[in-house]
């Protein structure tokens, strides 16, 4: 095979966030991570799927100490507006967290429902010390209680693709960040 293409899918969508700054910005999260979780106790990522892939892999091939993974997914139904219900899929309750230092991932934090719910679903388990972290944060009013401890970078209030994140699971092998206007989004749903 022959001609790879470093930039999958072009698809003439407005780029945000190129490349190399994400990863310049995960290298800053990570060495912030490290810093601060340098007791040589292993360190528990729980990450929220699928937005959260690409950034995971990324961070953690960064992160010096001891670590263990896990997942979890959110889906939340008509939208993410206030009142809209998020549920959780993968076994939370069956996470052994007493004790743990957590450290909760997700790849963008818009009205910040989804990472308040997973928050409190995780925070009830007992763990010695949970911190969320957002690669990505909407310049946005937050509608829910959840302030993140570590952010990689605010980005306008905008429908993001790539680097993970999708639209009808379209686009997230973009190695970049993309604006998806909302006529590009015609169609995909
Ligand atoms: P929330 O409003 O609960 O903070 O965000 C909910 C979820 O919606 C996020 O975890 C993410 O999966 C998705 N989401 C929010 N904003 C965007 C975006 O701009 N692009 C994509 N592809 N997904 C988003
Ligand atoms: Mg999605």
């Amino acid at each position: 095979m022959s001609g790879a293409r470093a930039n999958p899918e072009p698809a003439g969508l407005p780029v945000l966030v190129e490349a190399e700054q994400i990863a310049r910005c995960v290298g800053e999260l990570a060495a912030a991570i490290a810093a601060d979780y340098d007791t040589g106790e292993p360190l528990l990522i729980v990450a929220v799927l699928k937005g959260v892939v690409i950034f995971l892999a990324d961070l953690v091939r960064r992160l010096p100490m001891p670590l263990e993974i896990d997942l979890v997914q959110a889906r939340s139904y008509g939208g993410t507006e206030r009142g809209d219900r998020v549920e959780l899929l993968g076994d939370v309750a069956a996470m052994d967290l007493a004790g743990r230092h957590v450290l909760l991932l997700d790849c963008v934090l818009d009205s910040g429902h989804t990472l308040s719910v997973v928050r409190d679903a995780l925070a009830v388990r007992g763990p010695a010390s949970l911190k969320t972290c957002v690669l990505f944060s909407k310049d946005r009013a937050r509608e829910y209680d959840l302030v993140p401890d570590y952010v990689g970078m605010t980005i306008p209030d905008v429908f993001v693709v790539g680097y993970g994140l999708d639209c009808a699971d379209r686009w997230r092998h973009l190695p970049h960040v993309a604006w998806l206007p909302a006529d590009a989004q015609e169609g995909t749903a």
